[in-house]
């Protein structure tokens, strides 16, 4: 049985003071039975020590935004995965569609950061997403599978349940236009296909939506069996929208 995951990239956003401040408010006070579902908060790399002792007070996961494939070295301005687990970690995104898009970052650098981090003991979310122009024009499937691909190449069998993939189509990321929940159900059936035919136990891995998930579109993501959770951007800077979406899973899996 999968185990659902909310998880919060605050992207760069949140001083160590409203970090603070975040938590303070109460909002991710959760109550026992919201055990069933895991809550992480990915912060920019300069907060994370700082949510890491709130994230512990209130049994939160701690992720980060990104890492590098190598272990040490020459890399000016590059974060380890190692450096993460030790500061408490438990997630990393690899290959968000703002660090290919941005940065430039290739299917398979990313795949090696996955690698990198499940060395590391970390658990990869590793983000892929068909851009609008793929998508119109039919080519969406061969996207993720070009994205997916190096990944389960470098992946071992028993390493499976420690994977993350969060299908988050690039234009429902910051633009108020989420995916149809149906949709994304049919795109994990092909997602978990693709898994399955790397000699992979497709089962096994959680399979999250990310892109304009917000308090009132939650419970419709929530709802569908084969969505695992929710990668959440912008909604997750605000506490008590945040909290909404994780209620809205917590509920769901009852
Ligand atoms: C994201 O950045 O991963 C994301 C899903 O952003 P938003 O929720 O703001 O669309």
């Amino acid at each position: 049985m999968r185990k659902s995951l909310v998880a919060g990239n605050w992207k760069m956003n949140m001083t160590v003071a409203e970090t603070v401040a975040y938590f303070a408010a109460g909002q991710l006070d959760l109550p026992a039975e919201y055990a069933k579902v895991d809550v992480a908060i990915i912060p920019p790399f300069t907060a994370l020590a700082a949510a890491r002792l709130e994230c512990e007070k209130r049994g939160l996961l701690l992720g980060a935004q990104n890492c590098h494939p190598q272990p040490s070295g020459a890399f000016t301005g590059e974060i380890s995965a190692d450096f993460l687990k030790e500061l408490g970690c438990s997630h990393v995104l690899c290959g968000h569609s703002e660090r290919r898009a941005l940065f430039q970052e290739g299917e398979v650098f990313v795949a090696e950061k996955v690698r990198r981090a499940l060395d590391a003991g970390l658990q990869p979310i590793v983000c892929i997403g068909e851009t609008l122009e793929e998508r119109q024009a039919g080519h969406t499937e061969r996207k993720l599978d070009k994205q997916l691909t190096p990944v389960l190449k470098l992946i071992k069998r028993d390493e499976v349940r420690k994977l993350v993939v969060a299908y988050e189509p690039v234009w429902a990321i910051g633009t108020g236009l989420n995916a149809d929940p149906m949709d994304v159900e049919i795109e994990f059936v092909n997602l978990r296909d693709l898994v399955g035919h790397h000699g992979v136990a497709s089962i096994d891995v959680r399979m999250l939506y990310g892109g304009s998930v917000s308090a009132e579109n939650a419970a419709a993501f929530a709802a569908r069996p084969s969505i695992d959770g929710v990668l959440v951007g912008g909604a997750s800077l605000k506490p008590d929208v945040f909290r909404a979406i994780v209620d809205a899973f917590a509920r769901a899996k009852k």
